[in-house]
């Protein structure tokens, strides 16, 4: 039976074992080296590439066990970034009032609020997630995907303009030199053999709707522009630049609405039908959406639109014990069946399974039983379309 058709995959994350966090924690101490750390993860790599293959997944990720969360770790990476908490930060906001209001709502644990600011002109230590990319090639032989933090989120994410303007005149500089850092590194990932490399933007929908005060998941993005048109008109030059011309590996979007607590009450709400517009024109072969829980909306979204080639659709919620069943699965699938055709529709879960190493939103073995819910729901809909 062809592979080709309903491929399963993930969005990136996989819990982390309490031995990798003992010492990703020494690391952050620094009585640890990244490169030391790095051994230790390998075990954790390999332990979260058996989950994924012996489910049966198509195309895996190292389930991000070398990072902190999907977006902070380029700290690691990257000269003239440092990490920063929010006391740290609060000397440089403006409205510290509401700063305060909004932290005292977000249901984010103290760790998460430490955020990567630009101190500095930014410069390579190590590669972003060639290191990644070449230990899988090394211990599996299936497929697989990169997730890499998008240059829009990443710009987002650490421009603090009293600090960043040593280093940047503006944040649009800044952005320029995340393009090219991103260019560079997805080139060189598609040259190693990965297959997909999937840009993470949730903060999209913080733009359109995390409103002026209600919840975001990022303390920098609470001090970012608010008009939204502006922003998505940005993010979307952002991430044309940075895949423009790029062939030879598939690249995708992932787009949620935050995936750091159980409380779906504390997380966004609202379809995409604000962000089509921007997708149509996002010269990119998939999108990465959340599907499974009915915050994000129907599938009604894609009626009409042109441009959207792939879509990696969220069939099952990362945050809940409870595991969807083959039949709602193939029941999702089969709404969007009414836009892409089957070689055109990916199955995986709505977001990772442990964004912030700290606080995973799931235990392995639930993970892992989801996605074989998953995979044998691809196998049911293969024996009918393929
Ligand atoms: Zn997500």
């Amino acid at each position: 039976m062809s592979r080709e058709v309903f491929t399963t995959s993930v969005v990136g994350s996989w819990p982390r074992p309490a031995w990798l966090l003992q010492e990703l924690r020494r690391k952050n101490r620094g009585e640890v080296s990244y490169e030391q750390f790095s051994e230790v993860a390998d075990e954790a790599v390999l332990l979260a590439i058996k989950y994924q293959e012996d489910a049966g997944i198509d195309m895996i990720t190292d389930g991000e066990q070398r990072r902190d969360n999907f977006y902070s770790f380029v700290a690691d990476k990257l000269e003239g970034i440092k990490l920063m908490s929010v006391a740290e930060l609060m000397d440089y906001v403006q409205d510290r009032q509401r700063f305060e209001e909004v932290l005292s709502r977000l249901d984010v644990p103290a760790f998460a609020i430490k955020s990567p600011v630009v101190v500095g002109p930014i410069r390579k230590r190590r590669p972003i997630a060639l290191d990644e990319l070449q230990f899988l090639k090394e211990h599996t032989r299936r497929r697989i995907k990169v997730p890499l933090p998008g240059p829009y989120m990443l710009t987002r994410a650490s421009w603090v303009e009293p600090l960043s303007r040593e280093a940047y005149w503006s944040r649009e500089d800044l952005a320029m030199e995340y393009v090219r850092l991103l260019r560079e590194e997805i080139l060189q990932l598609a040259e190693a053999g990965a297959h997909f490399v999937q840009l993470d933007e949730p903060t999209l929908t913080e733009v359109v709707y995390g409103g002026v005060s209600t919840q975001t998941f990022m303390c920098a993005a609470i001090m970012a522009k608010t008009d939204p048109k502006e922003e998505l008109e940005f993010a979307t030059e952002l991430i044309n630049k940075t895949v423009k011309g790029i062939t030879g590996v598939k690249i995708g979007i992932h787009v949620c609405r935050g995936n750091w607590t159980r409380a779906e009450g504390s997380l966004l709400r609202g379809d995409y039908a604000p962000l089509m517009p921007y997708f149509q024109e996002m010269k990119v072969d998939q999108f990465v959406l959340e599907f499974a829980t009915e915050r994000a909306g129907g599938l009604n979204v894609f009626e009409g639109t042109s441009g959207i080639r792939e879509l990696g659709l969220g069939v099952v919620n990362p945050r809940t014990d409870e595991v969807e069943s083959v039949d709602f699965i193939v029941s999702k699938v089969r709404e969007a069946l009414r836009y892409f055709d089957p070689e055109r529709i990916y199955l995986n879960p709505d977001c990772g399974f442990g964004t912030f190493a700290e606080s995973p939103v799931n235990r392995a073995p639930v993970a892992y039983r989801k996605l074989r819910s998953m995979v044998e729901a691809a196998e049911r809909l293969r024996q009918e379309y393929a």
